[in-house]
């Protein structure tokens, strides 16, 4: 497994790559991974012959100091985690390679961006538009490996790369949850026991959800009432939204048809969690 800092040498891989006609698989990640970041590994490693993994923390998708300040960086041992996925190369660019002075050019999705965690997190998703359209300009994937727990991300990958035709097909892979159901997340390292047990309230808000789905309560106010109930329950936890939303649009139901997006994002303590479920 190579480990690549620089762009140019990252785009001479990539050359030799494509001279062998060879599929790349690509997972970008901010880094400190888990179980969540090593399933978009293996997806990848079954649907393409090279894979690559950037590790890097995107300053331009924090739009809170302290959550940028305090997000875990673990370089070294990520090195050693990846390097037991039979993955290709890792690239992990510094800030000043990735946006040397005088960067000045940005990418901005509208509407997707504007629901859920866009109405509380300004500025986050265009940092996550613009470093992903250069980290695909770098990296030329054929497949992207994207979760299901950044829903929204995710959602607004798809439609950047239909808009800005990018010839890259996006794969979303499935939620991956420890035991009681807390979705891996890298900022559950910040919690505590007592707030790790809190956190439980976010996966029992979906099940709740998803229950009245099943019971066939399709009025989405109803069913937020409900969740919220369940979450406020809770010790340590405060709502920062609930919504039921169209799962391309992300626009908020009133009832649902066939299909909607149930999406949660709390604080916990000074950490705030995401997590979604499709109801169908
Ligand atoms: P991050 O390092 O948080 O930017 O995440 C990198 C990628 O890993 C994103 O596509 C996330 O959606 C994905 N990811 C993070 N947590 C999980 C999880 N628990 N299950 C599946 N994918 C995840």
């Amino acid at each position: 497994m190579e480990v690549i800092t620089e762009i140019n040498k990252m785009r001479t891989r990539v050359l030799t790559f494509k001279g062998s006609r060879k599929s790349i698989g690509f997972a970008p990640t901010m880094g400190a991974l888990h179980d969540g970041h090593i399933s978009l590994m293996r997806c990848a490693r079954k649907e393409n012959d090279e894979i690559v993994v950037s590790i890097y923390l995107n300053p331009k998708q924090f739009d809170n100091k302290d959550d940028f300040d305090n997000y875990p960086r673990r370089l070294k041992e990520d090195i050693e985690v990846i390097r037991e996925e039979n993955v290709d190369v890792v690239f992990a660019p510094s800030n000043d390679e990735m946006y040397p002075v005088g960067y000045c050019t940005n990418v901005r999705q509208d509407r997707i961006t504007d629901a859920l965690c866009g109405r509380v997190r300004p500025g986050h998703f265009n940092g996550v538009t613009t470093v992903v359209t250069k980290l695909f300009n770098i990296v030329g994937p054929d497949r992207a490996y994207f979760g299901q727990k950044d829903y929204q991300q995710s959602a607004i990958i798809k439609k950047l790369v239909a808009d800005l035709n990018m010839d890259i097909d996006i794969k979303v892979c499935p939620t991956v949850r420890e035991e009681g159901g807390l979705a891996l997340s890298s900022r559950n390292r910040r919690l505590n026991i007592e707030e790790r047990q809190s956190s439980l309230c976010i996966y029992s808000s979906l099940l709740k959800a998803r229950d009245m789905f099943v019971s066939n309560i399709r009025d989405t106010k109803e069913i937020i009432e409900e969740m919220s109930s369940v979450i406020k329950k809770t010790k340590h936890v405060k709502i920062d939204y609930i919504s039921i939303v169209n799962i391309c649009t992300l626009e908020d139901l009133s009832s649902i048809n066939e299909k909607a997006l149930a999406a949660v994002a709390v604080w916990i303590g000074n950490t705030r969690l995401i997590d979604n479920t499709i109801l169908e």
